[in-house]
């Protein structure tokens, strides 16, 4: 299966969007001024530019989930640097330009650095607090920036043709608004959107998925700021002046207005707010002085009670209009996990060579509480290993150390040989160790594809610029991904909930399709957390049928945590049963399950209060 025109992710506009991009803004730069006079084309410009800067802010805040509440100052930081070169170094038209994106980029990246230790309340904090360094200071400083009065920037020419008029200087922006929209238009159905998806939907998951964290916030940041530095460089000569006060806090709220109520992440709908509230108010005069009152009431009402703004909200109508399917609830047996044999594995007994998977001596605590102290452990590969225990025995915590999520106190994990104690868990993904959650870890308000495309994340390798350039490699990487995604969705009876958010699906269908996920990555050790949770006796007996098939069929390494000693009994060739931290007992299940010691410490309980 193709990606081809039509579908919802692998379509592309072709020699279309040279058309869109070549004629219809000058068309539409030429004629504004004959249809609307030279004053409201020239306000149509000033639209068109916060359009611009709007879809900046929404790449950080929608995309990646970076709250930024001093977004003008990036965009004045572009106009400010293309004033400069322009004005002091002589840089011709569009060298200005491209100064005043590339600066906006840089200083996007430095203020970005920040958002790799804190989010929410305290990001946006930061933000506002560069913002305001760059209102009262930078922006006012008379050498730099031509102090209170602001800096003049001249009229622009461009290849000796004279860009003064209005119109002329409209089809410039108009196809600048086109080029930028198509740049993240192709972000978004590449692995960098989905990458940033992930990150704004839940961070440790991301990594386990194999994405590095640190690096796409970063890449976040310096792409809003080259969008926004790119909006602020044309907004310059429109006024003819680069001012402290056209970057100031009310036009940052004004850009959060066009992004919130627009629909965070919906370039569709940011694009319509910026036409409601940047664009018609100015070119039909109405609203005058208003609009920032009336945007500022409508933000707080989509905060209450539309979150999705504009674009949810149409989404959600066009939703119910298809015909209503609800999920099915409840667990029904699991379909064959038929994917693709990808590196089988090989049986070995433990001998001469290393585990797949050593750890040894670890210790890991929350505060004063001591989860893991002192465990060992090993996984040989082909091996379905269980670990059990007692609630707070330290089970997960043990988990989220393999797989990188929590760095260890003292202690040490190998995997084939190699320590990765402190290899972050994005580089063990690459290694080939995935996991899954004891809450389904899928990314909730992404469909069902895009889920199993970002699990595919590693496999996809083109660059960042390739993807915002969408190259014929690109495409053809994508619509294998979606082949291999599609296909595993058909093997988990999924394939017509392709397009839906998995957040709609039941528990039981997110499981599978966090499973899944994991399986379509190929990867060479699988940890499970509680993978039978929630589900009924006969679901967990097919889980336990597909797992061996797992480890039989496709050669997949098993490392799983789970509660159900009749699926550990059934599917593990070795149990360790952990205690207090530490390891109590291990071996083959039977012995293990004999031993007085984990009858007192676990299996009595359990056997206590099923009644004996
Ligand atoms: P369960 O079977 O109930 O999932 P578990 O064996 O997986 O338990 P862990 O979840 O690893 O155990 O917890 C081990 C200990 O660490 C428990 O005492 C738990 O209360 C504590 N703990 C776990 N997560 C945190 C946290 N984020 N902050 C503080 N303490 C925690």
């Amino acid at each position: 299966m193709k990606g081809g025109r039509g579908t919802r992710l692998g379509e592309d506009f072709g020699p279309a969007a040279l058309v869109i991009l070549v004629f219809l803004p000058s068309v539409l730069g030429r004629a504004a001024p004959w249809l609307l006079g030279e004053f409201r084309a020239l306000m149509l410009g000033f639209g068109v530019s916060f359009a611009m800067g709007a879809l900046a802010l929404n790449l950080l805040m929608g995309y990646a989930g970076q709250i930024s509440l001093g977004h003008a100052a990036f965009v004045g930081v572009g106009a400010y640097s293309a004033g400069i070169a322009s004005t002091k170094l002589g840089l011709p038209f569009p060298a200005g330009q491209v100064a005043g994106a590339v600066v906006g980029g840089l200083v996007a990246l430095l203020v970005g650095v920040p958002a790799l230790r804190v989010r929410g309340l305290y990001l946006a904090v930061a933000t506002v607090a560069f913002a305001a360094a760059m209102q009262v200071m930078v922006f006012r400083i008379p050498a730099i920036s031509g102090g209170q009065a602001g800096l003049p920037i001249p009229p622009p020419s461009l290849l000796g043709f004279s860009l003064a008029k209005p119109y002329d200087y409209l089809s410039l922006l108009l196809g600048a608004l086109v080029g930028l929209w198509l740049l993240d238009r192709n972000l978004t159905r590449s692995k960098v959107g989905r990458a940033l998806f992930a990150i704004r939907e839940a961070e440790d998951l991301a990594a386990s998925f194999g994405i590095d964290v640190t690096r796409y916030k970063l890449l976040a940041f310096l792409l809003a700021g080259i969008f926004a530095g790119l909006a602020g460089s044309l907004y310059g000569p429109l006024l003819g002046l680069a001012q402290a006060d056209a970057f100031g806090f009310e036009v940052s709220l004004f850009y959060l207005i066009l992004v919130v109520v627009g629909g965070m992440g919906h370039r569709g709908g940011v694009l319509a707010a910026s036409v409601l509230f940047a664009v018609l108010p100015r070119v039909l005069q109405v609203l005058k002085g208003w609009d920032l009152l009336a945007g500022s009431v409508l933000l707080i009402y989509t905060i209450a009670r539309n979150p999705g703004g504009l674009a949810g909200a149409f989404i959600e109508a066009r939703r119910r209009r298809k015909k209503g399917r609800p999920p099915k609830d409840g667990h029904g047996p699991l379909p064959r996990l038929v994917l693709p044999r990808v590196r089988p594995g090989e049986w070995r007994e433990p001998g001469g060579e290393a585990a797949l998977l050593e750890v040894s001596d670890l210790h890991y605590s929350y505060g004063g509480v001591k989860a893991v102290a002192g465990m060992d452990l090993e996984v040989w590969q082909g091996q379905i290993v269980g670990v059990i225990g007692p609630n707070g025995a330290g089970k997960t915590t043990l988990l989220n150390c393999v797989s990188g999520l929590l760095v260890p106190e003292r202690g040490k994990i190998s995997f084939r040989g190699v320590e990765i104690t402190r290899v972050p868990a994005h580089l063990r993904a690459e290694l080939g160790i995935r996991r899954t959650f004891q809450v389904p870890g899928v990314l909730g308000n992404l469909s069902v594809l895009e889920n199993f495309l970002v699990a595919q994340h590693l496999a996809a390798g083109y660059s960042t610029l390739e993807a915002l350039a969408r190259t014929s490699r690109v495409r053809s990487v994508e619509a294998e991904l979606k082949e291999r995604a599609m296909f595993a969705l058909a093997a988990l009876g999924l394939a017509d909930r392709a397009e839906d958010p998995v957040r709609s699906l039941s528990g039981g269908q997110q499981r599978l399709v966090e499973l899944g996920c994991v399986l379509v990555s190929a990867p060479t050790l699988i940890l499970l957390d509680e993978p039978s949770a929630g589900m009924s006796p006969a679901a967990s007996e097919e889980l336990a049928e597909r797992l061996v098939e797992l480890k039989r069929e496709l050669g997949r390494t098993l490392l799983v945590v789970e509660h159900h000693i009749p699926l550990v009994v059934a599917v593990c060739d070795k149990v360790f049963v952990m205690a207090e931290g530490r390891l109590l007992a291990g071996g083959a299940p039977r012995e293990v399950l004999k031993n007085p010691a984990v009858v007192d410490a676990y299996l009595g309980g359990t056997l206590a209060r099923a009644g004996g």
